[in-house]
């Protein structure tokens, strides 16, 4: 059966002029290897040729007289065969894959070509049909595209699929005004491999790099390979340059391994180069040739290292970096003797009587590099990295060892301790089960402890961060809302809210005596708190003036450097015993 558009069927040639006498024609149809079947004016089977009956599993018999319709799997819509007949009527022809499906109950995909057989009025004689084999060709097809995009040797995006997919993502920036991330990442010494242990060596090292880089990234970061031993990742939508830090500080510990290859160890250590969207560039070639100024930055500082196009982000990567590794380092090696970590205390004063009546447990970090490091930097750090969760535990599992020690080596009683619960810690419910164990750990009571929660956490997810926050309360513990006035929290909402007390905004208390705004926030918040039942702290007073204004207003509490500066735990024990 021909294969070209215009097939001219056999059996409905008219004899004169063919060359062929019809019993050749005849014979051809019957032994050709391509299905056929023919087809009547009303659509009705008149004829189908042996392969057709080896391909379909039934019986000249049981097909002739029947409409071809009996043959279909039942796949495709009314509308694909309306546009079959529709192009049959107008163009005499039409091709395309369809699924059939065998006397057996199996389906098959054959790619069908019909032509129309006219009269010499015409009107039609017959349908004439073949069905050739799809799976080949389309597997071949599809061979071909993936090739056209992906490289052979790791299976990776090749160059050209590189090219599109950062072209597209950088339209989505511009329109999203996201950030953008490109690394350029080139093996150190991988030409002496190749040169020394032979290129099959080699390919075998490009192989397993690749498999590594995958796994340094998330499934949606592009991974590509370049050509030779350069690759690309692009990391989109970064919420701050410093992530694409940490993943290139990632990529370096995954490729660091050795790679066993041959019995052999080697090493391919990376050499990376990142520029970013949209501050060292906006469009691919751009960004392309800073990611690889910078990766020869990286190169001549010595390789297995990264670096940013812009010498400005290379200190703060690097900073912030080392900050996060004696972080993460530290809480690895947290452990009471020799720990980096300590907690300091600030008394609380009632207003009325002047007596302290509470306690706010505040983390410090002294690291032998970086000195005293305020929490106000590493907090930020840990909440970033999940570092949090470890160190927010320690707090509380220390604060209550510590709470246990003053009422019993000190007899100090009657003093609650307010920890600082983050909005990492809240959504977990381990939380619950953390802070029951420490306090039955050191026999506390739950009216030892009080938790406070920012108002902008405690605004955040709402429905687990309530359920949480109902818990601990109902357990009987203390809550309070920190940083009250900075947020946007509704008093309506605050009703719903399992909390006994307001913190106010140290920003408020500040300018209390100059900023009217400021002391008519207070005032407001503090008559707004009492009608509610709140208690009211006020923090960050210096000075006696903000103290007298806080109690004429009717605060009940009141926290700050005026009473004290946060102090070691011993310094905390004396100037509780000096006001017992
Ligand atoms: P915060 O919870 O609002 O803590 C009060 C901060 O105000 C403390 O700073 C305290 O030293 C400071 N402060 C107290 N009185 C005065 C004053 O009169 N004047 C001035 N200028 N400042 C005063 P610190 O200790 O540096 O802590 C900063 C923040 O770090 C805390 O703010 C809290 O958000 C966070 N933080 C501290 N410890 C922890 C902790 O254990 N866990 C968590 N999640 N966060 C903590
Ligand atoms: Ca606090
Ligand atoms: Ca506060």
């Amino acid at each position: 059966m021909p294969r070209s558009t215009k097939p001219v069927p056999a059996s409905a040639q008219p004899a004169g002029e063919s060359r062929l006498p019809p019993e050749a024609l005849r014979r051809a149809y019957e032994q050709s290897l391509e299905p056929i079947m023919i087809t009547d004016r009303d659509n009705r089977i008149v004829s189908v040729n042996p392969a057709f009956c080896r391909l379909s599993g039934y019986t000249p018999a049981d097909l002739v007289g029947h409409n071809p319709r009996m043959l279909a799997s039942g796949r495709a819509s009314p509308e694909f065969y309306a546009g079959m007949w529709q192009a049959l009527n107008d163009k005499d022809f039409w091709e395309g894959e369809i699924w059939d499906q065998r006397q057996d109950g199996i389906s098959y995909p054959r790619w069908l070509k019909i032509a129309v057989v006219r009269n010499p009025d015409g009107s039609v004689a017959n349908y004439v049909a073949n069905f050739s084999d799809i799976n080949a060709s389309k597997e071949v097809a599809d061979r071909l595209a993936y090739l056209a995009y992906h490289d052979p040797l790791t299976n990776l995006p090749n160059r050209l699929a590189f090219e599109s997919q950062l072209a597209q993502s950088l339209r989505i920036c511009a329109r999203e005004n996201e950030q953008l991330a490109l690394m350029l990442i080139d093996l150190d010494n991988f030409k002496n491999i190749n040169d020394t242990l032979g290129h099959p060596v080699g390919d075998k090292l490009l192989q397993n790099v690749a498999v590594r880089l995958g796994e340094a990234v998330r499934s949606s970061d592009l991974v590509a390979r370049l050509g030779g031993d350069e690759f690309v990742v692009v990391l989109a939508d970064i919420d701050s340059p410093l992530s694409a830090a940490r993943v290139a500080s990632k990529i370096q510990q995954q490729l660091a391994d050795s790679y066993r290859i041959d019995d052999q160890a080697l090493y391919a250590t990376p050499s990376i180069g990142i520029s970013l969207y949209p501050v060292d560039g906006t469009d691919p070639s751009t960004l392309l040739s800073n990611a690889d100024r910078a990766m020869y930055h990286a190169k001549g500082a010595g390789r297995n290292n990264y670096q940013f196009y812009s010498p400005r982000m290379n200190e703060a990567a690097g900073e912030r970096l080392r900050m996060e590794n004696e972080l993460r380092r530290a809480i690895a090696s947290i452990a009471p003797a020799s720990c980096e970590f300590s907690i300091h205390f600030q008394p609380q004063i009632e207003t009325a009587s002047g007596r302290t009546v509470g306690l706010e447990a505040l983390l410090r970090w002294h690291n032998p590099t970086f000195g005293q490091v305020p929490p106000s930097r590493f907090i930020a750090i840990a909440e970033e990295t999940g570092l949090i969760q470890p160190l927010g535990d320690w707090v509380v599992w220390e604060t209550c060892r510590l709470i246990s020690l003053m009422k019993e080596e000190h007899g100090i009683a009657n003093i609650r301790v307010a920890i600082n619960i983050s909005a990492q810690q809240l959504r977990h419910e381990n939380l619950l089960q953390m802070v029951r164990g420490a306090l039955a750990c050191y026999e506390l009571s739950p009216y030892d402890i009080e938790l406070e929660v920012t108002e902008s956490t405690a605004m955040h997810s709402p429905e687990t961060t309530l359920s949480i926050l109902d818990q601990l309360s109902a357990m009987g513990i203390k809550l309070a809302i920190d940083d009250f006035g900075t947020g946007y929290s509704s008093l309506a909402y605050l009703k719903h809210m399992p909390i006994q007390r307001l913190k106010l905004d140290r920003s408020f208390v500040l300018d209390i005596e100059s900023d009217a705004n400021d002391a008519a926030i207070c005032s407001a918040t503090i008559a707004l708190g009492h009608s509610l039942g709140l208690e009211l702290v006020a923090e960050g007073v210096e000075t006696p003036a903000q103290r007298d204004f806080l109690a004429d207003l009717g605060c009940d509490v009141l926290q700050g450097y005026l009473y004290s500066k946060p102090m070691p735990y011993e310094d905390t024990v004396a100037y509780l015993q000096a006001r017992r």
